[in-house]
């Protein structure tokens, strides 16, 4: 049996240590506002090349900050428009919506899965004040193409990266390729704690510190409240496991890269089409390692009943979700092919060899 994630297998992998900082922090008597955070945020923020980091509470929070903070800067206004590929998971949308400001929902290149520079520059409007960016599956965007469009127009460049710990785009970490960035550390992802935890990264000093007020009540010193905030912290247990697994991030970033290798090496089916590979290889993390096919359901059994866990994202485009009903009448083409077709096999760091072959041979083994 190979499952699609082995989050136990992960965790265990970094025992003792594990273990250790977490009896630390139990033992610490300190669980908010510690040294713990204060040296996560500092070093995360070194790690993408940034010059603030601020912990929060988890990824939508991260990227709902850092619009709830240029609203509250007076950069953006309410009804104001933030241009997001429509492919993206729900969240990157709700964070936009969360802050009052308006989601216009742009197809991705097929590809890329990433945002269609070409149709990005279609639907700049008048009201248009960003775009964000997501680095989908691992992909680094394209940021070149989105960069023009954005300065011809003046518009804020944000990044969802909860995908892409650790992606480059030229030489420059995904974190730092826009005006501000949000992750996510949901257990799951390749940077990941043991619950929910996020961080915003950013060069902007005023809106580091808008956030960083922002996600703690709006507060400036402790009982003086000039914003309306929100409660979204980083706390110390969550910046003490973060702070342990940063340190083997770029490895297991490079064994994601090699599994993708196996794959793509040993895959070889005519129903199945494979993600492009990068010619910088270091612009995609293999957050999700991608297959696509017409048959993708059938598929999914196929491997199902040859002990492969595969799984979807995302079954449901967000235009079609209840939550965004008003956007039901939108003709996404791509994105819909995107959701109907795409199959996401097993991958994680500590998939050994042998597993990657067997999920090989079950794939090369489907015959629609
Ligand atoms: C996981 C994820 C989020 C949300 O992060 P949470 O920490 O779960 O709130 C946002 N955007 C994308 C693309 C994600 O994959």
């Amino acid at each position: 049996m190979v499952n699609y994630l082995d989050l136990k297998r992960i965790n265990d992998s970094f025992e003792p240590e594990l273990s250790g900082v977490v009896d630390g922090v139990v033992r610490s008597g300190w669980y908010l506002f510690g040294e713990h955070v204060r040296r996560f945020e500092q070093r995360f923020a070194r790690y993408c090349g940034v010059r603030h980091c601020v912990g929060v509470g988890n990824g939508l929070d991260a990227l709902t900050l850092i619009f709830m903070s240029y609203v509250s800067m007076g950069r953006m206004r309410e009804g104001d428009e933030v241009i997001v590929p429509a492919n993206t998971y729900i969240a990157s949308i709700l964070a936009i919506l969360r802050a009052g400001l308006k989601p216009v929902l742009c197809e991705p290149d097929w590809e890329t899965c990433n945002i269609s520079p070409r149709r990005l520059k279609e639907l700049v409007s008048e009201r248009t004040k960003a775009v964000m960016v997501v680095h989908l599956y691992g992909r680094v965007c394209r940021m070149d193409e989105v960069d023009a469009v954005a300065r011809q127009h003046g518009l804020w460049v944000v990044e969802d990266c909860a995908q892409a710990h650790g992606v480059s785009y030229k030489g420059k970490k995904a974190g730092a390729l826009g005006h501000a960035a949000g992750f996510s550390f949901y257990p799951g992802k390749n940077l990941g704690a043991l619950g929910d935890a996020g961080a915003v990264t950013t060069d902007d000093e005023e809106l580091a510190g808008r956030v960083r007020m922002l996600a703690n009540y709006g507060s400036s010193a402790k009982y003086v409240h000039p914003y309306v905030g929100i409660n979204s912290r980083l706390d110390e247990l969550q910046a003490a496991v973060l702070g342990l697994k940063l340190d083997r991030l770029d490895e297991d970033n490079a064994r994601r890269r090699m599994i993708a290798r196996k794959y793509t090496e040993g895959i070889k089916n005519p129903i199945i089409i494979l993600p492009q590979m990068e010619k910088d290889e270091e612009a995609h993390v293999f957050h999700v390692f991608t297959v696509f096919s017409p048959q993708r359901d059938a598929l999914r059994r196929h491997l199902s009943e040859r002990g492969v866990q595969a799984l979807v994202h995302y079954p449901i485009p967000p235009h079609r979700q209840g939550a965004l009903a008003e956007y039901a009448g939108l003709s996404l083409p791509v994105t819909e092919r995107i959701h109907r077709e795409e199959l996401s096999l097993p991958m994680s760091p500590l998939l050994t060899d042998e597993e990657v072959k067997e999920v090989v041979e079950a794939v090369n083994s489907f015959n629609g």
